[in-house]
């Protein structure tokens, strides 16, 4: 059973104030608070916000409210800091992770059953499901208090969006950006498509392959064998050249099997035979450089395709080349060469003019040709090595094979269907980033990150790292490619506007899926053929890198607006983002306008299980974030996330506890605090259009928690003006704690007197929690609407303000020295409470003396010492050594005494509190006792005991029979019956 049951189900946990939360809620809609907060005026003109748009095809997890969560922040933080900050909701459709439900869904095996029912139908069938769980996403989003306009959301498939992406193609493409090349990729054979770098970067796993120790026999010398090892059995059969570097030094060897035996001749790189003969006894018969072997011919594993006459370059197969990138590393410092399944070998064929072999279509089965393997897909995803068995099988019984082992490394995984990816040569469509790289880089240093390494780190390396961006995808649901080609001359054009492609072919156009524009045809402007669209559709993450400029439909509407609003402040995503949508942004924006298209940018970390492991449904080893909400609240749950380090690119590891702990640090402290206020402010705290309390109050106390609020305020802004939330939120936590544990606490009687430190206890704390809410509002944005509408004499059901249409409070004079002198003050307290503990007497037991040693206590703040610690005097002795205090730990009969009425009072109060009263109800406490020294206690401070719990008598006898409350408490080491009335 998960653990969070058993902390859901524990009743003490539950709190009023998810209620509390949805009458918030309700709040907002009905006065339309966030729109307002839009629409009026903004002295500071605009905030831009890009928002990456989500995948409604499952339900939103901790790793979109995290994201979430830094949206709403920092837009409501800048909104209150005059700013207008619009947030559009999106919608990502496209790609291949709703093909992959439709095809679920239909039980399609492969790209050839999506062709034989059709493009149309499968594509209308993605967009009905693109939206399936967006009602979900809608109802977590707002219960979670995000403000963004769902209403008036774009989709990528809309036809404004796709039209503007077509407009960032044509802009790439008339800036000579754009190229089709043949390339060695990365291709998922389950999917049938290219990727680009950021997805092959997405899905590396550890994997255990086989490899394989090769014998290439060589013409000249017949049962001599040139030893290749290799990863990837597999790609043997499309062998057509060995490597070798040049100035490597290699051997040949004559090695003696243990099982007896002719002996067998060997060449490898020489400082690879220990390895490799590790077990046979070898004698080096010659030594020579690489140099020597080039040119060399040997026999072809395989007679598929050597025995075709029509093979081009033929003649230049199955030989030996130099080449650079052969090492000594691994293997034998001989290099097998596939030209059709490696980036080196494409290379490297290219140079020598190679033949080329792809014995696999790009669905990763074995051609016809290749006899004994027809049919076998490569790389399988549920049994990856079966068919590299099946050719070692081969080589073994041909007596090909010299050696075959186990081998783990890291491989490629396509990132949505799992398949192992192969390296496959194919023609795609590139954006030249290697071209658009000099400007990214540059516009790229005046980019702000929180956290601020990711700048150099994660992204510097991956945009210096960064090559062509493969955009073309041989897939259906997509935007899609907007150039036709010729089919008989090879003229291309390439179209950015709808009204464009209308005017040329003749055709009214509503929709740019490859299924309507593919029957879209033209005659040749240069001869009489005909042009026809390049099949492909684009790369979704072209579509999120066109999100600035397709979300408004530019530039074929609001085209002012963009050019003054362009880049955007604030962007912020996961760290896998990094690679992918932070990094496309900045590859468009830098293609078409030379310029970064964030400046300022937050980064979150992944959420992960309590355990450490992935957050997972099939282990249920994680709460539901909809069910957190319900019972903690939206607050806690912000609050847990906002000051973890999760909004800092690091790992959370999610715990529930920390939710309730968020909830109790506070919520619900601060909400103690406020009931305390209340229960002792008088009307005129409550009522509308009462302006805000100015404190001129001269307490020492006062001073110290204005002071802390307004050091608050400028921590904040500062943290916040630096986008990192974790250091904005963290001092909210620990003023509420000071609020509460030291300002209230030795507050309390000053609010329960009459007179003028009472008007100045309730004036500073009610000045100090309005502008505590106005600082917590962006964080806990509930909790912050709650206490502000009660403290500024506002209500739910009549009011239209809202604390997060006020302006961010201004931090104003600091008195340092106060706030020192309260440090050392509550220190010494620390100190002494430590001291009493250890002499094991507790605090409602008076003490004669504390002696403070080299500290000087300034007089107005001794009160402060002696109320905390139950002290009645204290004496400060100077000196220059460290701090220390003494306590005086003799207990007199007259301390006992009165130790002994403090224990009194608190058992009568906690009479008081069992019978529900309340501060305006007065009783008479009975108590029956023959204990002399109870009786002498209740004579000698019977006017204190009274005051202290609201009594109007206090009765030495039986208890009557008709009481509100009757109870046996402990007092003087005896039980003592104690019965109120009224
Ligand atoms: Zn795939
Ligand atoms: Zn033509």
């Amino acid at each position: 059973m998960p653990i969070f049951r058993y902390h859901m189900d524990n009743k003490n946990v539950k709190s009023q104030f998810p209620a509390m939360e949805e009458e918030v809620l309700n709040f907002w809609e009905t006065n339309k608070i966030f729109a307002k907060s839009v629409d009026r005026e903004a002295p500071k003109k605009d905030y831009v916000f890009y928002d990456g748009p989500p995948f409604a095809t499952g339900t939103p997890h901790y790793g979109h409210i995290v994201a979430s969560l830094m949206k709403d922040v920092v837009p409501r933080y800048f909104t209150m800091n005059g700013y207008r900050v619009e947030r559009t909701w999106g919608w990502d459709c496209h790609g291949l992770p709703i093909e992959n439900i439709v095809e679920k869904e239909l039980g399609t095996k492969s790209k050839k059953d999506i062709e034989a029912m059709g493009v149309a139908k499968f594509n209308e069938l993605c967009r009905s499901k693109v939206l399936g769980y967006a009602k979900d996403w809608e109802k977590t989003i707002k219960r979670l208090g995000r403000w963004v306009d769902f209403e008036h959301g774009y989709k990528t498939m809309d036809l404004d969006y796709m039209e503007s992406v077509w407009w960032v193609f044509k802009q790439l493409w008339d800036k000579k950006l754009i190229y089709e090349g043949y390339r060695s990729m990365h291709i998922c054979p389950r999917c049938e498509t290219t990727l680009s770098q950021s997805e092959v970067a997405e899905g590396y796993k550890d994997i255990k392959d086989l490899s394989a120790t090769v014998k290439f026999e060589l013409v000249d010398e017949p049962g001599t064998f040139v030893l290749a090892w290799t990863t990837t059995p597999w790609t043997l059969i499309g062998n057509v050249a060995l490597a070798v570097g040049e100035k490597i030094d290699y051997v040949l060897l004559s090695c003696h099997p243990r099982e007896g035996g002719d002996p067998e001749r060997y060449i490898m790189a020489k400082t690879r035979v220990g390895e490799i003969m590790k077990d046979k006894e070898c004698e080096i018969v010659k030594e020579f450089k690489g140099s020597e072997l080039v040119g060399k011919a040997y026999k072809p594993l395989f007679d598929y395709y050597s025995e075709d006459e029509s093979l081009k370059n033929k003649e230049n197969g199955w030989k030996i080349y130099g080449a650079d990138f052969v090492t000594t590393e691994e293997g034998t410092g001989v290099v097998h060469i596939a030209p059709a399944f490696g980036e080196d070998d494409l290379e490297l064929s290219k140079k020598y003019n190679l033949p080329f072999i792809q014995h696999i279509g790009m669905d990763g089965i074995i051609k016809p040709e290749a006899t004994d393997f027809a049919g076998l897909s490569v790389k399988p995803i549920d049994d990856h090595t079966k068919t590299d068995v099946e050719i070692i099988k081969y080589l073994a019984h041909h007596n090909l094979l010299f050696d075959k082992a186990k081998y783990e490394h890291s491989y490629p995984h396509c990132w949505r269907c799992e398949t192992p990816l192969l390296n496959y040569a194919t023609s795609s469509w590139f954006v030249k980033v290697e071209d658009i790289k000099k400007s990214a880089l540059s516009t790229a240093k005046k980019i702000n990150w929180s956290p601020e390494h990711i700048k150099e780190g994660r992204f510097g390396q991956w945009l210096t790292g960064a090559r062509d961006w493969s955009i073309s995808r041989q897939r259906f649901w997509a935007s899609v490619l907007p150039i036709w080609k010729c089919a008989k001359c090879g003229e291309l054009e390439v179209f950015g506007a709808v009204a464009d492609l209308e005017a040329k072919s003749g055709a009214k156009i509503s929709d740019l899926h490859k299924h309507i524009v593919d029957e879209i045809t033209f005659q040749c402007s240069k001869c009489d053929g005909q042009m026809k669209r390049v099949p492909d559709v684009l790369d979704t993450w072209f579509d999120s890198g066109s999100m600035p400029y397709a979300q408004k439909h530019y530039p074929f509407a609001d085209k002012d607006k963009f050019d003054a609003n362009f880049p955007a402040e604030f962007i912020a995503e996961g760290v896998d983002q990094t690679r992918a949508w932070f990094y496309y942004l900045h590859i468009i924006a830098n293609g078409i306008f030379k310029k970064a298209a964030f400046k300022n940018v937050i980064v979150n970390g992944i959420v992960q299980a309590e355990d450490g492991k992935k957050m997972s449904k099939k282990l249920n080893n994680y709460p539901d974030p909809n069910e957190v909400l319900d019972h903690y609240g939206s607050d806690a749950l912000r609050a847990y996330l906002l000051t973890s380090p999760v909004m800092q690119a690091e790992n959370l590891n999610f715990s529930e506890k920390g939710v309730e702990e968020a909830l109790r640090k506070n919520v619900m402290i601060l909400w103690n605090v406020y009931k305390f206020y209340e229960l002792y402010a008088p009307e005129v705290h409550k009522v509308h259009k009462v302006e805000s309390y100015k404190v001129s109050s001269s307490n020492i106390l006062d001073t110290w928690i204005v002071s802390k609020l307004n050091l608050l305020i400028k921590d904040v802004t500062e943290a916040m003006n630096n986008y990192n939330l974790p250091k904005a939120v963290r001092p909210i936590t620990a003023f509420i704690d000071d609020l509460s544990t030291w300002y209230l606490r030795r507050s309390r009687d000053r609010f329960k007197n009459e007179g003028n430190d009472k008007t100045n206890a309730l004036a500073t704390m009610r000045f100090v929690l309005e502008n505590l809410a106005k600082v917590m509002a962006p964080f806990m944005p509930f909790v912050a609407e709650s206490l502000w509408q009660k403290v500024s004499g506002h209500n739910f059901a009549s009011s239209e303000k809202s604390v997060h249409l006020e302006s961010w409070p201004k931090a104003e004079k600091i008195n340092e020295a106060v706030l020192s002198e309260m440090e050392m003050i509550r220190k010494i307290v620390e100190m002494a409470l430590a001291k009493r503990d250890e002499a094991g007497i507790k605090i409602r037991q008076p003490l004669q003396q504390l002696a403070v040693n080299n500290y000087q206590v300034s007089d107005e703040y001794k009160g402060l010492i002696t109320d905390e610690l139950n002290v009645k005097e204290i004496i400060c002795n100077k000196g220059d050594g460290d701090l220390t205090v003494k306590l005086d730990t003799a207990i007199t009969p007259e301390l006992a005494q009165e130790g002994l009425a403090r224990d009194l009072v608190r058992a009568i109060n906690g009479l008081r509190k069992n019978a529900g009263l309340t501060i305006a109800d007065t009783v008479t406490v009975y108590i029956s006792t023959t204990d002399n020294d109870i009786i002498k206690m209740v004579n000698d401070w019977k006017a204190d005991i009274m005051k202290d719990t609201i009594s109007a008598e206090i009765i030495v006898e039986e208890t009557p029979v008709k009481v509100l409350i009757r109870e046996d408490v402990k007092l003087n080491k005896q039980d003592v019956a104690i019965a109120l009335t009224n």
